[in-house]
């Protein structure tokens, strides 16, 4: 299956969740008026786009109709498609990794995706040429450890990991470490979603953060929280939780294949100003892929068909 058609049919629950509820407003439609832009707000909201960022669409597609270039469902239809193509392309979604070392620390509550999707990385880096070092930061449990170590096996590339119970942050400092006598072009760190309690977790987080500042203070790097698109506006908020205590530089959205909410896509690019990097359409280890706005809302609207 090609690039396009994994995405097309990834997104089909979200496309008829967003472009259901509005094909049915514009079905209905008489003439561009206030009842069309209320009608057309709620039903972005009802496909998980957050209530701001859906008010804020509607407000540049109203001042769009006051230029009077607006005149048919057809060019409704069309205008909501740029104006959600221009939200999602705010912001760069392309990773920096550009000096050698350079690390990805993974970071999201428990079952997320976050192990799967270190190894989705690793296979892409691995495959470019790249050579990844693991560190099993998630040191909570012994099978979080044994499940990377199965994905780095798969993968083919090395791990570093310490015993369950150990500070994630020492593993951390291990792995760097390695990385750096062992000449990984690409550092991944996986870290644990679940520790005795939030304000835990947070700390762990920064101590982690230090350990990297220290040994690679002009590295580049990335701190990629993951999120299960099937959480939907919940997803929101763990952004903004984990955004207090790291720099965030990016979210891996996960699950899309399985939701309907993938519109909350549109509510974490617009209202965290964070921007979508991959996105997860699937468990094998070649369902991870870079986000790319202009496909993502083609795969939308047209389901599928590229104007390009
Ligand atoms: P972690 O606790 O954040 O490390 O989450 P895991 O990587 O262990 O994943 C939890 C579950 O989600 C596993 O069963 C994965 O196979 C599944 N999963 C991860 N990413 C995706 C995805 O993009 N699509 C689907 N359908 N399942 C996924
Ligand atoms: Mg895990």
């Amino acid at each position: 299956m090609g690039f396009f058609d994994k995405i097309k049919k990834g997104l089909s629950k979200t496309r008829d969740s967003i472009m259901g509820g509005v094909d049915n407003v514009l079905k209905s439609f008489v003439k561009v008026d206030e009842e069309l832009f209320e009608e057309l707000e709620d039903a972005l909201i009802m496909a998980d786009l957050g209530v701001r960022s859906s008010e804020e669409i509607i407000e540049r597609l109203r001042e769009r109709v006051k230029e009077g270039r607006i005149k048919d469902a057809e060019e409704v239809r069309a205008e909501l498609r740029t104006i959600i193509t221009e939200m999602l392309s705010a912001c760069d979604n392309r990773l920096k990794l550009e000096t050698k070392p350079s690390v990805i620390l993974v970071v999201g509550v428990n079952g997320v995706g976050k192990t799967t999707s270190i190894a989705k990385l690793a296979a892409k880096f691995k495959s470019e040429g790249k050579k990844v070092l693991l560190g099993a930061a998630d040191t909570f449990r012994a099978a979080a450890i044994d499940q990377l170590q199965i994905w780095a096996d798969r993968v083919g590339v090395e791990l570093v990991k310490h015993g369950e119970g150990a500070d994630p942050a020492a593993v951390v400092f291990d792995t760097v470490r390695a990385g750096k006598s062992r000449g990984a072009d690409v550092i991944i760190c996986d870290t644990a979603g679940r520790l005795h309690n939030k304000k835990n977790l947070m700390n762990e987080l920064s101590k982690i953060s230090r350990v990297i500042d220290r040994e690679l203070p002009d590295a580049d790097r990335e701190t990629l929280l993951v999120i299960d698109a099937t959480t939907g506006q919940n997803g929101v908020q763990q952004a903004r939780d984990f955004g207090e205590s790291c720099e965030l530089t990016g979210i891996i959205l996960t699950k899309l294949d399985g939701t309907a909410k993938g519109g909350i896509v549109v509510a974490i690019t617009n209202e965290l100003a964070v921007p979508v990097k991959f996105v997860g359409v699937g468990e094998q280890m070649d369902d991870l892929q870079d986000f790319a706005p202009e496909e993502f809302a083609a795969a939308l609207f047209d389901g599928g068909e590229s104007d390009e």
